[in-house]
């Protein structure tokens, strides 16, 4: 399956800006697990963090497959698009359930890069997996919303300014339905902290900006309430799809830059005076992860596609996801193999990119429950939990 439209112009425009960031930005800020401000800022001026945003509201209004093309070259050219990436997939519930004044309060100004919408507040300490067993509680008091809890992972908390929240609003007993009671808030953070949102850095292996945030009698105005109370695991679950697909296809850019990486090296490194690639033993782990991104890139394209076309792409969002993910870390370890000793060197980039690359099997959801779905919704096995 080729691209259906001509994402060249786009692909090209992404590696042009990325070339500016190289390895050396890469590692300085991966020593300090520092923000790439500059680089964000810098895909922001440039559109791409909008280009999902519908035109009317400044953003460039392109299909969900321009966005993972977006995603795959920030990746494929070395870069790294976790930083970021949120702002793309937050927004399909925003633009598919937000009222049209909640679009017109923040999407233009997402879409001039004056807001960031980065932050994805899902996963807490005690539930995990199980996002229907959350406890973060919203009440309803008067116009606004009183919320108490705490969610774990929200990456890039700290250098967002809104946050799309999950939290239950309906006891879970008294729910209607198994997902029902559960609601989606686009939380201004910037009036929050200190006012009841607190939130702390976890150092990770790798640079990611990741968080706890604790909510302590936050409020939010009634008017920060997406779609309709009791329905959000609904709305999240179809973001997740998008989701599901930009990650990826920052999968399928990793196991190029690896493949890249790998191949290149094998033409050059010359061992018992020949080239290590002519050795089948270090050219056919090369070309089963070339084998591997190419067809996980396939279903990537055809999820994107049943997407933009407003089709249930629950299946091929997941099974892209665990594709790519799959491939990318096989990739990763192919390419630290390829490079003997030097795959370890810090300035190689090796060993940061495997490191960022080895979270997409993990979240935004792991791949046993990936497997789970496929056996219950595809093949209709028994739940198995
Ligand atoms: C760096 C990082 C960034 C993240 N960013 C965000 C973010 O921005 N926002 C957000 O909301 N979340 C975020 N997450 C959370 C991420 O989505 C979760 O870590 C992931 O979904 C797994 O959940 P868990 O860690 O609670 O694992 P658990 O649910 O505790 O699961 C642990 C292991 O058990 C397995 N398991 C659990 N139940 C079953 C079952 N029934 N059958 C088979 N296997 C099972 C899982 O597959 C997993 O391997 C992030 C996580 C990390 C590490």
């Amino acid at each position: 399956m080729t691209e259906t439209t001509d994402l060249a112009p786009v692909r090209e425009a992404v590696r042009a800006l990325c070339a500016a960031f190289p390895g050396e930005y890469w590692r300085a800020l991966d020593r300090e697990r520092a923000y790439p401000e500059e680089f964000v800022a810098a895909l922001t001026k440039a559109g791409f963090l909008a280009a999902l945003i519908p035109e009317e509201y400044g953003g460039s209004g392109l299909p969900m497959n321009a966005a993972a093309a977006i995603m795959e070259e920030i990746q494929a050219s070395g870069c790294n698009g976790a930083a970021c990436h949120a702002q793309m997939y937050t927004m399909g519930t925003l633009l598919r359930h937000g009222s049209a004044e909640q679009k017109k309060r923040y999407l233009p100004a997402i879409a001039r890069g004056e807001l960031r919408l980065q932050a994805f507040g899902v996963t807490e300490p005690t539930s995990g997996t199980d996002t229907l067993g959350l406890r973060t509680f919203a009440t309803r008091d008067g116009d606004h919303y009183i919320v108490n809890g705490q969610k774990i992972w929200t990456s890039r908390a700290e250098h967002s300014d809104l946050m799309l929240l999950l939290a239950r609003t309906t006891p879970r007993e008294e729910a209607k339905s198994r997902t029902g009671g559960l609601s989606v808030f686009l939380v201004d953070m910037r009036a929050a902290k200190g006012l009841g949102l607190t939130i702390r850095p976890i150092r990770t292996m790798m640079n990611h900006a990741t968080t706890e945030v604790f909510f302590d009698a936050m409020r939010i105005p009634a008017d920060n309430l997406i779609g309709t109370e009791g329905e959000g695991f609904r709305y999240i679950l179809s973001g997740m799809n998008a989701e599901r697909i930009l990650i990826a296809a920052e999968c399928i850019g990793d196991t190029k830059w690896f493949i890249d990486k790998a191949a290149s090296y094998a033409r050059e490194r010359v061992v018992f005076g020949r080239p290590i690639g002519q050795n089948q033993g270090v050219q056919f782990p090369i070309a089963r992860s070339y084998i591997g991104m190419r067809a996980a890139e396939l279903m990537v394209r055809e999820a994107a596609a049943l997407y933009e076309a407003g089709k249930d792409c629950g299946a091929e969002a997941n099974m892209a996801k665990h594709l790519a993910a799959e491939a990318s870390w096989a990739a990763a370890d192919m390419c630290v193999q390829t490079h003997g000793g030097f795959g370890f060197a810090e300035e190689f980039d090796i060993e940061r990119k495997f490191r960022e690359t080895r979270l997409y099997t993990v979240a935004p959801i792991s791949t046993n429950l990936i497997l789970s779905y496929i056996a219950e919704h595809v093949l209709g096995l028994p739940r198995s939990y």
